[in-house]
């Protein structure tokens, strides 16, 4: 079966499904404060590579040729001294996917090696929010299909995130299609999503970082308050934050740049700015230009993000400028 993903995402949405029970799987098993102690990712490198073999190797039977660019590759697992790893991530990987077996798995990883050169690509980031996912909190498994430099399909697979109709959500977005929701129960369930029509920031809620090294905290709390919003950030890892704006459980995303230097990388947000776009709300960097995907693996000629119900766009990046200005 040969198709376009802008015309059937069937096999799009099969598949972060399973890459996502894949990684509630191996999220279930952590005992997370015997984890976090022993500072052992181990367990998000199984999840990691297993979710990014299930999603290209569905990819690549559904829509060949199309490159994806992802955030991992097989070089590791494939040396000898990580034999244990390596058969760990090859059974949590049969087990969602029955017709992928050991080298197999690793050819699908490496599926996911592209750079960003091609004018059509897929970007994926199998595990968004590691942080989150090794504390038992949020992370999304984030697909995007950029063409020429602009994101034309996002989805999300955010399984700790709650559906009204059951645990874990799926968000979808198609350029002029609109953005929707399901529970990853049943993903075929959709139901249109918009963001929120607060425009005064007083009574908007904003969204940000759980890591402070991820996005500042006290340049967000000095943006809260020129904006006179009265409730606490609500913190969460990953691109489940967009998510939540495009619903409107919030109406404004900060992310502001902890340091110049720093290139927010585009499967970090490729999916989620979609998901917003069409569900209503604006997304730009923090000086209110374009997050431009036309410039590789980075979004280089950007800084952070802001992202907003469409009201409280431009009142947010002038709370924004002066504070960074200041
Ligand atoms: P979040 O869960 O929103 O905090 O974002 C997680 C993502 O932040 C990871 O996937 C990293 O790629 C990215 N990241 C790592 N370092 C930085 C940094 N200094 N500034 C912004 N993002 C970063
Ligand atoms: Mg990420």
């Amino acid at each position: 079966m040969s198709t376009d993903p802008l015309v059937d995402r069937g096999a799009i949405v099969e598949a972060v499904r399973l890459a996502c029970g894949l990684c509630e799987t191996v999220q279930a098993s952590l005992v997370t404060a015997e984890t976090l102690k022993k500072k052992d990712r181990c367990p998000v490198t199984v999840a990691d590579y297993g979710s990014q073999a299930v999603i290209c190797h569905a990819l690549d039977e559904a829509y060949p040729g199309l490159p994806i660019v992802g955030e991992e590759d097989a070089a590791a697992l494939r040396e000898p001294d990580n034999a244990e790893l390596r058969s760990r991530v090859e059974s949590h990987v049969s087990n969602v996917c029955s017709s992928l077996r050991g080298d197999a798995v690793l050819a699908a990883i490496d599926r996911g090696n592209h750079d960003a050169s091609a004018s059509r690509y897929w970007t994926l980031d199998p595990i968004d929010g590691t942080k989150g996912f090794l504390r038992g909190e949020q992370y999304a498994v984030a697909l995007a299909l950029i063409e020429e430099g602009v994101v034309q399909l996002g989805i999300l697979g955010c399984p700790n995130l709650p559906h009204a109709n059951g645990a874990g959500c799926l968000f979808i977005a198609q350029r002029g299609g609109g953005a929707f929701t399901a529970p990853l129960t049943d993903v075929t369930a959709l139901t249109a999503i918009h963001t929120d029509d607060i425009s005064d920031p007083s009574a908007a809620r904003f969204c940000e970082s759980v890591e402070s090294g991820h996005s500042s905290h006290s340049h967000s709390a000095q943006v809260a308050q020129r904006l006179g919003v009265t409730t606490d950030p609500v913190r969460m890892d990953s691109q489940c934050k967009y998510g939540a704006v495009a619903r409107g459980d919030a109406s404004i995303y900060m992310r502001l740049p902890t340091r110049k230097d720093y290139e927010e990388r585009i499967w970090d947000h490729a999916a989620g700015a979609i998901v917003i776009e069409e569900a209503g709300g604006r997304v730009s960097d923090v000086h209110g230009k374009p997050l431009d995907f036309s410039q590789g693996t980075t979004l280089k000629n950007n800084a952070g993000v802001i992202a907003t119900n469409a009201p409280l766009h431009n009142q947010v990046l002038a709370a924004v400028k002066m504070v960074l200005e200041a």
